[in-house]
């Protein structure tokens, strides 16, 4: 009766028909052999990946250069392009997003960029895969995976992310077409009650989960907890709930096996809630940021790349520098960026859909990539005139 369901087991974890088939048919002797084997088989096709997770991870969090968040969903894309009064077809995605990749020279300032599935099977108007393009210029393709949030019963609409079901599938399928690292959403509100003790441990386990589904498939995982801005919080509030998260966040990476130096973060900043009436500076941002990183984040994992969640570009550029110049402060990862808004906002009012605005929708583009370069060496210096002072916060921001 074991032996039946010893095998079963293995049948269970190896889903081969032939495994079975092999179990009932060879002589005692050699089944046990056959089962060794197969468990070794087994741990290395989970480290099949290692090196390579190590490679791209650095690779993407190289000094002077961060992560182009060009993931919008189509209806996030859709609410961008209605601001500027262009309509959200498949051929105006496509042209938004050539004009973003052929902007020359994006490869100084960029290692990365966050694709949406539409967009990874997409091409120039010459033909040229996207993936292709940017693989060229030495800038690794990475694919947002999660499937949106939805509301856990119970608590004050606080959310969990989805997509775990068919991610392992997903997530070769990805690979095979050329992406190399993904990311996956968490949402976490301040309030009162919230975060709730709930919403932390369902958000780090999906977090967990989902990172280790990448590695088993060769992706890099960015794992990000987004703590949202909104609310009448102050910073010390965030601090102490961004603590909490992160720590939750990386007690489930341990738990769950995560190869950490194969991992990349990309938190929230440590900033006042956006009806906060405290003004905090950039120099206070930094501080309690990274104070609130070197508290909970290991070493291991080789960059921390900022989301911008509704900044201006310039405050989103200044909070950055500021990390970056902290003095006395020994950081372990490299502090960047893996902003959508706060590098899009201006370039997509330039462009305004027109293919006479591409060559100077670049050039803003390209400045914004280039200011946040230079805040990754804490070299970023703000110009009076520059535009991108506007905020970009939208309440309960979906992307
Ligand atoms: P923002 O920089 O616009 O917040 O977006 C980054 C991102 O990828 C959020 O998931």
């Amino acid at each position: 009766m074991v032996r039946i369901i010893n095998i079963l087991k293995y049948f269970l974890i190896f889903n081969k028909e032939i495994i079975f088939l092999i179990l009932i048919s060879i002589p005692n002797v050699f089944k046990h052999l056959f089962l060794i084997f197969l468990i070794m088989e087994k741990t290395q096709s989970f480290l099949k990946y290692k090196d390579e997770l190590i490679a791209n991870a650095k690779a993407i969090s190289a000094s002077g250069k961060g992560i182009l968040a060009a993931d919008e969903s189509t209806s996030t894309i859709g609410n961008r392009f209605k601001g500027i009064d262009v309509e959200n077809i498949e051929e105006n995605r496509r042209s938004y997003r050539e004009l973003l990749f052929t902007s020359e020279g994006i490869e100084n300032y960029i290692s990365g960029v966050i694709l949406f599935e539409e967009t990874l099977h997409q091409s120039t108007k010459d033909g040229v895969k996207f993936t292709d393009l940017l693989n060229s210029k030495g800038i690794i393709p990475g694919i947002k995976v999660d499937k949106g949030t939805i509301v856990i019963a119970g608590t004050n609409n606080e959310t969990a992310t989805q997509g775990l079901d068919d991610l392992g599938k997903r997530c070769a399928t990805y690979y095979s077409q050329g992406a190399r690292f993904a990311k996956w959403r968490s949402v976490l509100k301040i309030g009162k009650n919230e975060p709730s003790e709930l919403a932390i441990q369902e958000n780090a386990h999906g977090l967990a989960r989902y990172a280790a589904i990448c590695q088993e498939n060769g992706l890099v995982p960015i794992v990000e907890p987004e703590v949202l801005v909104d609310g009448t919080h102050d910073i010390d509030e965030c601090a102490e709930k961004s603590e909490r998260v992160y720590s939750a966040v990386v007690k489930a990476l341990h738990e769950h096996k995560i190869l950490l130096e194969g991992s990349l973060l990309k938190p929230n900043m440590v900033t006042a809630g956006s009806e906060s009436t405290n003004k905090v500076s950039a120099q206070e941002i930094a501080w309690k940021t990274v104070r609130t990183l070197l508290r909970t984040i290991p070493g291991a994992i080789p960059g921390i790349m900022f989301l911008s969640g509704g900044q201006s570009e310039d405050q989103a550029s200044a909070n950055l520098n500021e990390m970056n110049k902290l003095k006395d402060v020994r950081t372990p990862w490299n502090l960047s960026f893996s902003y959508g808004r706060a590098l899009q906002h201006s370039c997509l009012r330039k462009w305004l859909g027109k293919e006479e605005n591409v060559a100077d929708a670049q050039k803003v583009f390209l400045e914004k990539a280039r200011n946040n370069s230079l805040a990754t060496l804490g070299q970023y210096e703000a110009k009076s005139g520059d535009s991108g002072s506007e905020s970009l916060h939208v309440k309960g921001y979906v992307y």
